[in-house]
């Protein structure tokens, strides 16, 4: 079964007469429950018929063809995702290997790790640095692509060398979304995603998940849901489901229009440092094609500085210049305005959308060569 056939049926219960094909969210706090309280549905904080079906549906595209031996749990976020899994795995005392060049909220659970008494150790996603830091963790962390600067590791290599040294392997999937990439078969333990991003694509909910083979780890993922109370909303996971639908469409035209995008910006003197691991010359590229079926919807590259920048963004008509990625409308921003990531000031993050890429690649140029006269 290909993806597209796979994403449209997702999480789909059985069919009954008179049912709809997704049934619509199951808005509860309780259940009616006389007599002894038994699963699968008794308090709204510890399971949600909505979320059963949206967890059945990720399952089913992080591992395609073995749904039944991945458990997969919903977060009201991706932080939530993520806090999900370091903070249930670590206690006082570990020590933990994190990217350096990761999602820009890491340095704040960095802090909080360390107050906890974990010891955390960084290195850079590219040339898979984090190898060196392995001895003794218990816990390694990837982001790959990292974001915002798209250098690429080797999961395979990264989850063999953590194996050996007894340390468990999360990677963060966000960028790749399971149809680009699947670290469940590369070997992980965990699959983490904000869907707030490419999962979901309409820029219009925030959620996360975490899959794992392993029962026991995903119970312990669970229980962390449960005791810090990070649920999603029915509506927010039913939104969620449905999107899904979509996803191989999305993933496939917003994929195609990055390479176009990152063709086109090829081309251009006025752009320099360009990334994008699907170019067949990128440094992501070859470690990329190993582990990813698409490259991901963001590209990223530096104009000549800040004030070009922001004026390339303000000239931008199909663009908007807002910060998350993944949407069906694309979106761009100078990163260096956050703070936080190491780049250069005229550095921009462009997530590609589902426009026609000779309609974007239009606006781009234009934009480009409308600041480029203004400049000179
Ligand atoms: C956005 C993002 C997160 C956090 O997700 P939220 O849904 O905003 O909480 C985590 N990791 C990566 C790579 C992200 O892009």
């Amino acid at each position: 079964m290909g993806d597209g056939t796979r994403a449209v049926r997702a999480g789909l219960p059985e069919p009954h007469k008179y049912e709809p094909t997704l049934p619509g969210p199951v808005f509860a706090a309780h259940y009616h429950l006389p007599g002894e309280p038994t699963g699968p549905y008794t308090y709204g904080r510890d399971e949600n018929p909505t979320w059963t079906h949206l967890e059945r549906a990720i399952s089913e595209l992080e591992a395609p063809g073995e749904p039944d031996g991945v458990e997969s749990v919903v977060f009201a976020s991706g932080m939530a995702a993520v806090s999900a899994v370091l903070f249930s795995q670590l206690k006082a005392g570990d020590v933990v290997v994190l990217p350096s060049d990761g999602y820009q909220a890491l340095p704040l659970v960095r802090e909080q790790l360390e107050a906890y008494g974990i010891e955390v150790r960084t290195a850079p996603t590219g040339g898979d640095a984090q190898l060196a830091l392995l001895d003794g963790a218990r816990l390694l962390w990837i982001e790959t692509p990292s974001n915002p600067g798209l250098d690429v590791c080797d999961i395979r290599r990264l989850v063999a060398a953590a194996h050996d040294r007894g340390a468990v392997v999360a990677v963060d999937n966000t960028l790749a979304t399971p149809l680009g990439q699947r670290p469940l078969e590369l070997g992980a333990d965990f699959s983490v995603a904000s869907d707030t991003k490419g999962m979901t694509g309409h820029g219009d909910v925030l959620l996360g998940h975490v899959a794992c083979r392993d029962a026991r780890l995903a119970a312990s993922v669970r229980r962390w849901r449960k005791i810090v109370g990070a649920i999603p909303g029915p509506l927010e996971a039913w939104l969620a489901h449905r999107s899904l639908a979509t996803l191989s469409l999305r993933v496939e035209r917003q994929c195609a229009n990055a390479l176009v995008l990152a063709e086109a910006l090829m081309r251009r003197d006025d752009v320099s440092g360009l990334r994008y691991p699907g170019l067949p010359g990128d440094p992501s590229h070859k470690v990329a094609a190993g582990q990813m079926w698409h490259y991901g919807s963001v590209v990223s590259f530096v104009l000549p500085d800040r004030g070009r920048a922001e004026r390339f963004l303000e000239a931008l008509r199909l663009v908007d210049d807002a910060t998350s990625f993944g949407g069906v409308r694309s979106t761009a921003e100078r990163r260096g305005r956050w703070g936080g990531d190491a780049v250069p000031e005229g550095f921009i993050r462009f997530s590609v959308g589902a426009e026609d890429a000779e309609d974007l690649v239009a606006d781009v140029l234009r934009a480009l060569d409308e600041t480029a006269q203004l400049a000179a």
